[in-house]
């Protein structure tokens, strides 16, 4: 075999085309020490390197070593006919393998970020379910307290009023002097931005802030009400204040107790 075979094997090594007795023969050569082959090996594999960063191409189809290698055997049945196809066919597929490994970096790199998305998305799946339980925790404390409320024959149930721009709504406060109460609340038109609407129970004539109504997309309410350090209350009413609420009420009343 001349040196000239060799050096086309080197092209096909380097991008690992060759096999069967090419294989061993280029092996064989190159475990002698052939410094010039050595050296084509190096330049090959620089230039794959090189093209791998510079020419970002589609993915070549499977079995594209294969189709390359029985396309050199049908036409070039002369060896020097053969060393050109292949100095050709493996230029070819030097390009193509090397888009290959760039196309496959590139597709792992969006595959990690289509991971990293589905990661986000199910985290925040999962905050959503957490609020959703402390929500439905809420409630039930809210019902069990309800049932504790009602029990006890100190509670009184009292009526709200809608009044001026509320007057269709309506509110119902069950109440003990001795423990507090819950209120519910019904039809109150959403608050302006910026505003929100404040509890307040009245004792003579002191109110106290007895919380912000968190109302729902159907203007409706139930929340507790703590008890007062004086264990009395004459009048519950709400008002439309600023968003973050105030310590004494400022803006108009929307509903009240008589
Ligand atoms: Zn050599």
């Amino acid at each position: 075999m001349s040196h000239e075979t060799f050096e086309t094997l080197a092209a096909g090594y380097a991008v690992g085309a060759l096999d069967g007795e090419d294989l061993v023969q280029f092996e064989a050569h190159l475990a002698e020490g052939c410094a010039r082959c050595e050296t084509d090996l190096r330049e090959w594999r620089e230039t794959l390197a090189r093209t791998a960063v510079a020419e970002p191409r589609a993915i070549p189809p499977p079995g594209v070593k294969d189709a390359l290698l029985r396309r050199i055997e049908q036409t070039s049945p002369r060896v020097t006919d053969r060393g050109r196809w292949l100095r050709w066919a493996v230029g070819t597929a030097a390009v193509a393998l090397a888009a290959a490994g760039f196309t496959g970096m590139y597709v792992a790199a969006r595959y990690e970020a289509v991971l990293g998305r589905m990661a986000r998305e199910t985290a925040a799946v999962k905050q959503r379910v957490e609020r959703s339980e402390a929500v439905l925790r809420e409630q039930l404390a809210l019902y069990r307290d309800g049932v504790a409320l009602l029990r006890d024959p100190a509670t009184r149930v009292v009526e709200m009023r809608g009044v001026g721009t509320a007057a269709g709504a309506a509110g119902r406060v069950l109440w003990n002097d001795k423990i507090g109460g819950q209120v519910f609340v019904a039809s109150l038109p959403a608050a302006p931005p910026g505003k929100a609407y404040e509890l307040w129970t009245i004792s003579g004539r002191t109110p106290r802030a007895a919380g912000m109504l968190a109302l729902d997309a159907a203007g409706q309410a139930a929340q507790p009400i703590a008890a007062t350090p004086d264990g009395r209350v004459d009048v519950f009413a709400v008002t439309l204040e600023p968003e973050g609420g105030v310590p004494a009420p400022t803006g108009p009343i929307v509903l009240a107790s008589k």
